[in-house]
């Protein structure tokens, strides 16, 4: 509806936990896979053992930045 569409929190939540698992995820709205990116790990200076994850889908746009914690498994 809108170029600042976003995901649901539920949406997010569960490409979060894709990630988590290893694995890329599917958009949501239009099952594509989306493209995913590591922020950080250095120049950023954003800490020892965090690193953010941003993954923007190629069809809508939409997008989904979240912090994902290396080498912890919960
Ligand atoms: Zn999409």
């Amino acid at each position: 509806m809108s170029e600042t569409a976003r995901y649901t929190s539920a949406e997010e939540k569960a490409m979060r936990e894709t990630v988590q698992s290893g694995e890329i995820p599917l958009c949501p709205r239009c099952a594509v896979l989306m493209t995913q990116r590591a922020i950080g790990g250095g120049s950023f200076g954003l800490g020892y053992h965090r690193q953010r994850e941003w993954l923007l889908c190629p069809q809508c746009r939409r997008s989904v930045i979240f912090d994902v914690k290396r080498g912890t498994r919960l």
